[in-house]
């Protein structure tokens, strides 16, 4: 069997589409651009290029992109005025800061200061609590475009025993809650789970996020499962997934590339979020302090 490629660049290019036309219609209704702001504290080159695409993909739509960097030894009361002045900011609709921050800056300070209307890779813990209780705050980027990749691509999740491998805060655990939110019965994987293979052989959906070139190979995969791949990892053989290409694609019914795969997605549902934030605050739909709550 060789399975077929779930490529997120299509999808992405749809949802661009959507949202370049949204730009010119809130220009038009509100009278300016909406900016989505990065704060980079103490650049890195691998970070950079990341950052680069998204400041590219606010440009293909008509995004004010604007890159924030502060020195690497900047201190905790720099980079809370920073966040604030951001947040105080009208045209400022979506603010990221790039992790992982200095060893000397805890994430605190951003949680602390990020206004969560405008945190819109969801990791203020106001949008983490309300995705846990099934209200839509702001979704954390990755792991809704690996959701909505599968369901984009028809995959059947209700039902389906799904196993995601990876259990952090801005990948595993909001996959996992996403998919049961579509009905699927999710097994949580990590680092200290007994033979990862036996759970794995049982999952009709394997989403592997755990920053471990090759950890998921072909023989420890259902036959026909749907595999997404999260995983970016640079190595000697370039940029690699998490699951091992080579062998999964034989046993798999459907898997992400990587490169290819989520990534492509991950960019454009965040300028979906920053429209939506940025609809949210121009037309003070919400209360200070709170994203909208809608039920599902
Ligand atoms: P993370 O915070 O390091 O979390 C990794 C998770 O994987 C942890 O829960 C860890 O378990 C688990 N894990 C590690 N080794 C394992 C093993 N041998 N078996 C099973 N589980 C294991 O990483 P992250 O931020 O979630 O990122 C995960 C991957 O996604 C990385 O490769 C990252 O580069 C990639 N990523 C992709 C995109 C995209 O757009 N595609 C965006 C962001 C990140 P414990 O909890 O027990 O430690």
């Amino acid at each position: 069997m060789t399975a077929k490629l779930l490529r997120g660049g299509p999808v992405a290019a749809e949802i661009r589409e959507t949202v370049a036309a949204d730009v010119v219609a809130f220009k038009t209704e509100f009278g300016y651009t909406p900016q989505l702001a990065i704060v980079v504290v103490g650049a890195d080159a691998p970070s950079m290029v990341y950052l680069e695409r998204i400041l590219k993909g606010c440009d293909k739509v008509g995004i004010d992109g604007r890159l924030v960097e502060l020195e690497g030894d900047c201190t905790e009361t720099e980079l809370a005025r920073a966040i604030d002045v951001l947040g105080a900011e009208r045209e400022v609709a979506g603010i990221i800061v790039q992790q992982p921050l200095p060893a000397c800056i805890p994430l605190r300070v951003v949680l602390d200061t990020l206004d969560p209307r405008k945190d819109i890779d969801g990791i203020h813990p106001l949008n983490a609590g309300l995705l846990s209780l099934g209200y839509e705050g702001y979704l954390p980027a990755t792991a809704h475009a690996s959701v909505e990749l599968l369901k984009q691509s028809g995959i059947e999740l209700t039902g389906a025993h799904a196993a995601v491998v990876g259990r952090s805060n801005v990948i595993g655990k909001p996959v996992s809650l996403l998919l049961q939110r579509e009905h699927a019965t999710v097994t949580m994987c990590h680092s200290r789970t007994r033979d990862l293979g036996a759970i794995l052989r049982q999952a009709d959906v394997v989403v592997a996020a755990a920053g471990r070139p090759g950890l998921v190979t072909g023989d420890m995969l259902k036959p026909g499962a749907v595999v997404v791949d999260v995983g970016i990892n640079v190595t000697d053989d370039g940029l690699v997934g998490d699951v091992d290409f080579d062998s999964a694609v034989e046993v798999a019914g459907a898997i992400t590339p990587v490169p290819g795969g989520v990534g492509p997605l991950t960019n454009a549902i965040l300028l979906t979020h920053l429209m939506r934030a940025a609809r949210d605050q121009a037309t003070h739909h919400i209360a200070v302090g709170a994203p909208s709550v809608r039920t599902r």
